[in-house]
């Protein structure tokens, strides 16, 4: 089933060809040609490996990028991601002999947690980091993107370490794209990995009622006072100016939001309303995205007072 965890912006797409960075912040990627990567291991830095799983879609750019950090005795496994049985064998061969110290999930989307439970059983590795989600059955956090096989071992809060020979990866509390959402600071290197908090193809989407626009944007500001070298995201390629991405997506998300408030300053309606005016040219499989997105905004603005809404109807106060 398709999920939308990643926001859609069709107007600026930039190819792969030309550049490695996402230039425009209002814009995601074109999922480059094959071949890509997937399953082989690349080293970013000589404490860091990679490894693209096989689940490409218009959500996921090319596939979730699992890492494994540390060489040796003890290593680290950041977002496993899906439970699938190639991408699993690809791990385990990049792990060979070494013991695993830590599986360590940023999050609980499907795309980047289903393998830890698999990989913990064959490798005996604890399943570390981010919380399990206190889902309801009968609440709408319990949706299709959500892994609910996801069983910690270990919950590590703000600013909790694990470490292993040579690396020390400290827990970034960082809610949002999901309210358990953590980053991982890689302290030898200067490293933060970052999950879908930050990407390198395309903004995070907020999906509510768990994601949440004021907790994103506070989460950004808080990344934006770091002084990190570079981010590994989970989709996408590295991200060499961090603080200059950062500034762009707090600006980006601030205009959306203004444009929004005019939008309502017009006259009252609804999201439906606005994704068509604000997403001109859309995609239609992307439509429910868009309005996530717009949806996101509008309980931000809500919160504050700024907006509220009648049925499906929303104006400005
Ligand atoms: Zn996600």
């Amino acid at each position: 089933m398709p999920f939308m965890p990643y926001e859609v912006e069709p107007h600026c797409t930039k190819s792969l060809s030309t550049s490695h960075q996402p230039t425009g912040i209002n814009g995601r990627m074109e999922i480059p040609p094959e071949p890509w990567p997937t399953g082989l291991i690349e080293r970013p830095e000589p404490l860091v490996r990679r490894i693209l799983a096989p689940n490409p879609s218009p959500y996921t750019y090319t596939g979730t990028q699992t890492y494994l950090v540390g060489e040796g005795d003890r290593i680290a496994v950041i977002d496993p991601g899906p439970d699938d049985p190639d991408h699993i064998a690809a791990l385990i061969a990049a792990i060979g002999t070494a013991k695993v110290a830590a599986i360590m999930c940023t999050h609980t989307h499907r795309d980047h947690s289903p393998a830890a439970k698999p990989l913990a059983g064959i490798t005996g590795g604890p399943i570390v980091g981010c919380a399990p989600l206190a889902l309801d059955d009968a609440g709408p956090r319990a949706d299709a993107p959500f892994d609910r096989t996801y069983a910690p071992d270990r919950v590590l809060e703000d600013g909790e370490k694990m470490t292993g020979p040579g690396w020390t990866l400290t827990a970034v509390s960082t809610p949002g794209h999901t309210s358990n959402h953590l980053c991982f600071a890689l302290e030898e290197s200067g490293a933060l990995f970052t999950g879908d908090h930050v990407m390198g193809w395309s903004t995070s989407v907020i999906v509510p009622p768990d994601g949440n626009m004021g907790d994103y944007m506070a989460s950004l500001a808080k990344i934006y006072e770091r002084d990190d070298r570079v981010y590994y995201s989970a989709h996408g390629a590295p991200i060499t100016k961090p603080r200059q991405l950062v500034r762009g997506m707090i600006g980006h998300r601030r205009q959306r939001e203004n444009q929004i408030l005019r939008l309502l300053g017009k006259q009252p309606q609804s999201i439906e309303d606005m994704v068509s005016q604000m997403y001109k040219g859309l995609d239609p499989r992307l439509t429910g995205a868009a309005g996530m997105s717009v949806k996101a905004h509008l309980i931000d603005l809500e919160h504050r007072g700024m907006v509220s809404r009648s049925g499906d109807i929303w104006k400005t106060n």
